[in-house]
């Protein structure tokens, strides 16, 4: 009998360690639960700044031949006033809005009402219905992977009407640039602000919802995890993906287009760019069930942060190369190019291939080779909030062994492949790269934060097996 109860005590006893453990991992696992004042004022900073970057890129295009200066100097030279630049900019247009919703409903049904079909036929290619990653709350969603088809289904569609339909010129994008623009943003806003709404209200798993009280914080970095509509109609596999990076490709067609009616040929630059940024895309396309193990999908929250960043400033900010040549086609020299292309390539090649070793190595739970050999690995053991212990394991070889992001680093490459194929003679090209930097190596720190909270002293062996985060030696 005193047995028994002795043996009682130590499990309640290892009940409530397991909650305190619980407690804490819950605490750091994904998005903060308090708002430290440095995060706060990043955060106003970009809700008030984030809006006017994109607005002034676009428009020192179309005012200032893509001249990032001109605009300030006019400004502070009092040669123009900031009414003289808002009156030239185009406004929302009923032809815009209709083209927009058009394009976002068509994304919705593609995305809902066509079960993928591309896994049946695509040798290799993961489609259809798919598990995601087990969330905080110790939940795993389904998804139907279908982008690649959407994507598909879409491109033939743009060349059927290009080549044979002429429903409309393959200019469009480009002609309704800046219009499109104030629609992009009314979907991004009011997506967000829906996300927000329902968090509170009607959250789709509150279990999985973070809540700091902070009204700025939670509407950037989102309440609720997963929201969804119905079972199937998830936010975050929707908006990151369509109709931003489907439309991606079209956006950069569009301007390849405006190129061939302005000046009579596509640019050698202009093919580069739409070809390495087609590569990412279709990449990303073919992997979108890969996409569900990344850090968008496993651990940010759904807010503004990827519900306006989705919607705006993707299609704008990514793009910016092609419209770049649109008002200047850089004709490069042929061993130039070549040697932008294969920097683009083997940014894309790394990019790859080390998020392929993790996919594999994960997927089979270590029972695989990386370059010919069996993998190395550290074990290690984590909690969920509903007290369950998992393991899982941190690969030490490939390119794995050589940083802890080396896929930041192929990514990095291949971006700076897009800003060079646009020559030297602005700034603005180059914005990409910066950005890419920046975004990065914040999010390397921010997911070592989080898995180093996640592993805690099983982390601490990993990154002492590998010390580097970007290039070997150097960070
Ligand atoms: P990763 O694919 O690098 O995923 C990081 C996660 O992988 C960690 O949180 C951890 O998750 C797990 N992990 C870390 N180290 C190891 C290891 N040694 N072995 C096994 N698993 C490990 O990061 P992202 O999701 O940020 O990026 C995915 C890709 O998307 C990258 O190539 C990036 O360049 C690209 N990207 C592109 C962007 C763009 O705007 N173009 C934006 C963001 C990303 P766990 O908790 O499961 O252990």
């Amino acid at each position: 009998m005193a047995a028994h109860q002795e043996k009682k005590l130590a499990e309640e006893r290892k009940h409530q360690n397991m909650q305190n453990d619980t407690k804490a991992s819950q605490g750091q696992w994904g998005r903060a639960w308090e708002v430290d004042w440095f995060s706060l004022a990043s955060i106003l900073f970009l809700l008030m700044f984030a809006p006017l970057i994109v607005y002034y890129f676009i428009m020192s295009c179309a005012q200032y031949q893509c001249s990032l200066t001109d605009p300030l100097l006019d400004l502070l030279t009092g040669n123009k006033h900031l009414s003289d630049i808002w009156n030239r900019t185009p406004m929302l247009t009923y032809r815009a809005a209709a083209i927009y919703s058009l394009w976002v409903i068509f994304q919705v049904f593609l995305y809902m009402s066509i079960p993928d079909f591309c896994h049946k036929f695509l040798p290799g290619y993961v489609g259809g219905v798919q598990e995601g990653a087990v969330t905080p709350a110790g939940a795993v969603n389904k998804y139907e992977v279908n982008g690649l088809q959407a994507w598909i289904i879409t491109h033939v569609l743009w060349f059927a009407n290009a080549s044979c339909f002429h429903f409309f010129s393959p200019t469009i994008i480009f002609d309704n640039w800046i219009p499109l623009l104030w629609c992009a943003n009314i979907l991004g806003y009011a997506v967000s602000t829906f996300a927000m709404i329902k968090g509170y209200f009607f959250p789709t798993n509150a279990k999985d919802c973070k809540i700091t009280g902070n009204f700025f914080y939670d509407y950037m970095m989102g309440i609720e995890f997963n929201p969804r509509i119905g079972k199937w109609f998830d936010f975050k596999l929707f908006f990151n993906g369509r109709p931003g990076i489907v439309a991606w490709t079209l956006i950069n067609l569009s301007f390849a287009a405006k190129q061939q009616e302005l000046y009579g040929e596509v640019s050698n630059s202009m093919i580069l760019v739409n070809v390495l940024q087609g590569i990412y895309v279709l990449d990303f396309f073919w992997n979108e069930a890969w996409y569900l193990k990344t850090i968008d999908i496993c651990h940010d929250h759904f807010g503004w942060y990827l519900g306006w960043g989705d919607c705006v400033w993707l299609p704008y900010l990514y793009t910016l190369q092609g419209l770049y040549l649109v008002y200047h086609p850089v004709q490069l020299c042929t061993a130039y190019a070549v040697g932008v292309l294969t920097l683009g390539l083997l940014g894309y090649y790394i990019f790859r291939m080390t998020n392929h070793q993790k996919d594999l190595f994960r997927r089979t739970n270590g029972n695989c080779r990386i370059w010919g050999k069996k993998p190395e690995y550290i074990e290690c053991s984590y909690m969920s909030v509903d007290g369950t212990k998992y393991y899982s394991k941190l690969m030490t070889s490939g390119f794995w062994g050589w940083a802890r992001h080396f896929n930041y680093t192929g990514d990095l490459m291949g971006s700076l492949a897009y800003c060079l194929a646009c020559g030297f003679e602005h700034m603005l090209p180059y914005f990409y790269i910066v950005y890419m930097t920046i975004l990065l190596i914040h999010r390397c720190i921010r997911d070592e934060h989080r898995c180093s909270s996640k592993y805690g002293k099983d982390w601490k062996c990993y990154t002492a097996v590998v010390p580097y985060r970007l290039l070997p030696g150097v960070f």
